[in-house]
């Protein structure tokens, strides 16, 4: 599996098909602990700061780029070969070719069962659905609710850096074979939200239309720059990232 490094996380360059064979090997394991993160510019910029989510991603085991600020930076980096996997198309995927008992974690009340209904009619088993609005005190009560339910896959919709934190704190205590984080995709697969036009997601500027749709998102532009900054700006001369390889206290 190729993988290059941006701000000290590994990221890894698979094609959607790879990305599936691994997700069915790790399925096949009951007693397998496996995570899928789909960074994006954002969640690099925040988990220089936040060890817990820094933690997280560090104790992935595949990391995709799930939009184009990823892939700029790794061919600033001299990347050559890195395309993007949006997480909400891999999960979709994931559900609808490898048809897993599946639990739903996250959104607005009511989102979760909505979502679960449109996995059914994909043909996965809805083990599991709750909302993402508990407090940090209930995590404890969450982790253990998803194990009574025996999924074999976890999809976690709190948004980030909520949904990697979680990851971060409660890995150990969940149960799950496969485990993947996937951002406001239950509102997409509700019905809720509507996902940019296809021309507008091949240019690569989904978070442009996402940002004019959702103007609290033009707070995430701040994290953008910094992390385009960085990247560009404050690189080794020999192509090392220095953000990455002097800050890191767990590498
Ligand atoms: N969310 C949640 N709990 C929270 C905060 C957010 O379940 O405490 C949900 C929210 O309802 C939405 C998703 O997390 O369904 C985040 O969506 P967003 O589009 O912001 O995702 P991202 O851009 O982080 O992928």
């Amino acid at each position: 599996m190729r993988t290059f490094r941006l701000m000290g996380v590994p990221i890894h360059s698979v094609s959607e098909a790879e990305a599936l064979t691994m997700a069915g090997r790790w399925l096949a394991e009951p007693e397998g602990r496996h995570t899928i993160y789909t960074p994006n510019p954002e969640i690099l910029w925040n988990a220089r700061r936040d060890q817990v989510v820094r933690r997280a991603l560090l104790a992935g085991d595949l990391l995709v780029p799930d939009g184009i600020g990823i892939v700029l930076a790794a061919r600033l980096q001299g990347e050559k070969d890195v395309h993007r996997l949006p997480g909400i198309e891999l999960a979709e995927a994931l559900v609808r070719q490898l048809k897993p008992k599946v639990f739903l974690l996250g959104a607005r009340p009511g989102v979760a069962r909505r979502a679960g209904t449109v996995m059914e009619a994909w043909g996965a088993q809805v083990v599991g659905a709750r909302h993402g609005y508990f407090p940090d005190d209930e995590t404890d009560q969450v982790a253990e609710e998803v194990n009574r339910a025996r999924p074999q896959l976890l999809l976690v919709a709190l948004g980030s850096p909520r949904q990697e934190a979680f990851l971060g704190l409660m890995r150990g205590r969940l149960e799950v074979p496969l485990t993947m984080v996937v951002g406001g995709s239950f509102d997409v697969w509700a019905g809720d939200k509507k996902r940019a036009p296809r021309l507008v997601r091949r240019l690569g500027i989904e978070w442009v239309w996402r940002t004019m749709h959702e103007p609290r998102r033009l707070l995430r532009l701040v994290a953008l720059v910094g992390f385009v900054w960085t990247m560009a700006f404050r690189r080794g001369h020999n192509g090392s990232d220095p953000a990455g390889e002097t800050t890191d206290p767990l590498e």
